[in-house]
């Protein structure tokens, strides 16, 4: 069994923009997620069983999506999970599509799959009971040209993730 989700894994440039802008927001009393391990979640996966992650692994996600461009600009925070985030100013459609798309894989490799509403951000610090406060504006420009299947593995400091495969999205990003 390996825990894994679909997410959109950042470039380098993008990583160290959203590691900047995380840096930005005053977390307080939070803890903070390494620049390393920033990325944005399509869909959780958990546990998936060998056979399943092979099919998924072998298989074509999400054939139609199209790349597109995110600008991270809204910074934020959630009482109940005590999640403080980045987050797109704009959700572009083809977003959504992606979303849909990885979820409807992986009912068809027969996992459990999220039907809360999809609330794409980048989580940038855990345990966070008070509102954050931003330091300063910001707009990241990602260009999302992939996506990815991660393996979430515990280690001695917390959560540590091993890009298992990239695909590719069709077409040119936009703007
Ligand atoms: P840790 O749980 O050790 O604090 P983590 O939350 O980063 O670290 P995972 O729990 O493996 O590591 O989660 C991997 C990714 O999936 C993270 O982006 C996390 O926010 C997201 N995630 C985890 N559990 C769920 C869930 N039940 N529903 C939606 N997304 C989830
Ligand atoms: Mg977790």
């Amino acid at each position: 069994m390996a825990r894994l989700f679909f997410a959109l894994w950042p470039d380098e440039a993008t990583r160290d923009a959203l590691a900047k802008a995380a840096a930005h927001v005053d977390v307080r009393e939070g803890r903070r997620v390494r620049p390393a391990n920033l990325h944005l979640t399509l869909a959780f996966l958990g546990n998936v069983p060998a056979a399943a992650q092979t099919a998924l692994m072998a298989g074509e996600p999400a054939p139609s999506a199209a790349a597109f461009t995110l600008d991270v600009g809204l910074a934020g925070w959630w009482r109940s999970s005590r999640v403080a985030w980045l987050a797109p100013l704009e959700e572009p459609l083809a977003l959504h599509a992606l979303q849909a798309a990885v979820s409807d894989a992986a009912d068809a490799a027969g996992l459990p799959v999220e039907c809360r509403p999809y609330r794409p951000h980048v989580t940038i610090a855990r345990h966070v009971r008070r509102a954050p406060r931003s330091l300063e504006a910001f707009e990241v420009r990602w260009q999302v040209t992939d996506f990815a299947l991660v393996e979430s593995l515990q280690g001695a400091v917390g959560a540590h993730y091993e890009v298992r495969r990239r695909w590719p999205l069709a077409g040119r990003v936009g703007n």
